[in-house]
């Protein structure tokens, strides 16, 4: 059985705390897009954790991690972690690498900062880990996939072919030092003695661990509004956020995935440029942003403080129908607990109309939010188990979104640990 963990939102829903939660039952964990730009804070009984690549299932000794061919992967970083997470006395992740995924390349990292250097004022707020220009070099068919690292021929010749090209933005552009073929060509065989014993074909072992039903976890990277095609465009990322992707991302056929896991945080949030109408700012937003998540809402790559605003029913209802939701995931509930009212924006006003439905980005940038105030209910609900113990004006909270957005909240998480969870019917 394939189970698919995305985003509802912008990102940063605890993703990575519902994937580690559920990896306890599961036999493999998938990355299936995205790369290094996106961080989820994991904290479980070896510390707390930020991970950028690796699957938030790492941390048990059962799983095995895939990185899977639709991931922008960033050899360094892997490494990286993987040794700071034994490091800490978490047992040597078993992982897998697809031999189809492509590389990130130092030379993506520099052009993505100098890209955003020389759009000013105008920048996306990349995190600069180089994932927009790997994704236009796979599709313009001029990146490096792992399986060519084993043919030195062709490597040699590629890497003179890629430093023709990028040495005119470099030098004319960018007015930027220049790529050197041999360090290009030095750069990848260095990935190839880093990641050499991890590589395999992971469609065909995912198809093999499908037959004898192991259990499979999708972990998406963002959420529906990061999605090049569903999302707020232009500002959005490289490559798809969806459930759907999941089956392209990791090989495997799209109607294996049978339950799509939508995270959606009980508040919003979101970091980068780009329309978000429900934000808030001054002395609410801090105070939201200060507790917000575990210790503050900061990205988990650049600590750049977030973005904060109140939960958006017409945002969510269309992150959550894009995903093609079977289960919501609710979560930071317990954030909510200090305000004696709790706005939630229930629809869009543009030029003078209220509209339910989440339009394209020209409109979005116009819309204003139709608030609605909901009662607060005063009280810290960590550690509660049981959704019946719950204070009353929590479970209208929780039932009124479940209406507006329809579709089913089956988990609430009440607080960043693993055990933070309330199963609902
Ligand atoms: P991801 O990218 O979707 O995995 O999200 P992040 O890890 O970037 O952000 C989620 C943040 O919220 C992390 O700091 C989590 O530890 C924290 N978190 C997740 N679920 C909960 C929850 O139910 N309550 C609280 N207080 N924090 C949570």
């Amino acid at each position: 059985m394939v189970r698919a963990v995305v985003g509802a939102n912008w990102g940063d829903e605890g993703k990575g705390k519902i994937t580690d939660m559920l990896a306890r039952e599961a036999d493999i964990i998938v990355r299936f897009q995205g790369g290094a730009n996106a961080g989820h804070t994991i904290i479980n009984n070896y510390g707390k954790f930020a991970l950028h690549t690796l699957p938030s299932g790492v941390f048990y000794s059962h799983t095995t991690s895939i990185i899977g061919n639709g991931v922008a992967l960033d050899v360094p970083v892997l490494f990286q972690e993987v040794q700071s997470i034994v490091e800490r006395g978490v047992p040597e992740p078993k992982i897998l690498v697809s031999d189809r995924a492509q590389m990130v390349m130092s030379y993506h990292k520099n052009m993505d900062a100098y890209e955003e250097e020389r759009l000013g004022g105008k920048s996306f707020g990349s995190t600069k880990s180089g994932i927009a220009p790997f994704y236009s070099d796979k599709f313009a068919k001029i990146g490096f996939q792992v399986s060519e690292l084993f043919d030195d021929m062709l490597l040699k010749e590629k890497a003179e072919r890629v430093a023709e090209q990028k040495n005119v933005l470099l030098e004319h552009l960018y007015h930027k030092p220049l790529i050197k073929p041999e360090e290009l060509y030095e750069e990848l065989k260095e990935y190839r003695r880093m990641i050499e014993p991890f590589v395999c074909d992971t469609a065909l072992y995912l198809h093999n661990a499908m037959k004898e039903g192991k259990s499979i976890l999708l972990e998406g990277q963002l959420g529906t509004l990061k999605d090049p095609d569903h999302g707020i465009y232009p500002m959005v990322t490289s490559s798809s956020t969806l459930a759907g992707y999941g089956a392209i991302g990791a090989g495997i056929p799209p109607y294996e995935i049978r339950k799509v896991i939508t995270v959606c945080k009980a508040y919003s949030s979101a970091v980068g440029a780009g329309a978000f109408v429900s934000e808030i700012f001054g002395e609410e937003a801090d105070e939201l942003r200060r507790r917000g998540g575990d210790g503050g809402e900061f990205g988990a790559t650049t600590g750049r403080p977030r973005r904060m605003g109140w939960f958006d029913c017409v945002a969510s209802r269309y992150g959550l129908r894009l995903q093609g939701t079977t289960d919501v995931a609710f979560t930071v509930l317990d954030v909510l607990g200090y305000l004696d009212e709790i706005p939630v924006c229930v629809g869009y006003e543009i030029d003078g109309e209220v509209t339910t439905e989440f339009p394209t980005t020209h409109l979005l940038e116009k819309a204003k939010p139709v608030l609605k105030k909901l009662p607060g209910w005063k009280c810290d609900i960590r550690g509660i188990k049981a959704y019946e113990e719950l204070p009353e004006n929590c479970r209208k909270y929780i039932e009124f979104i479940e209406k507006e957005v329809g579709y089913p909240i089956t988990m609430v998480s009440n607080g960043p640990g693993r055990e933070d969870i309330i199963y609902r019917g």
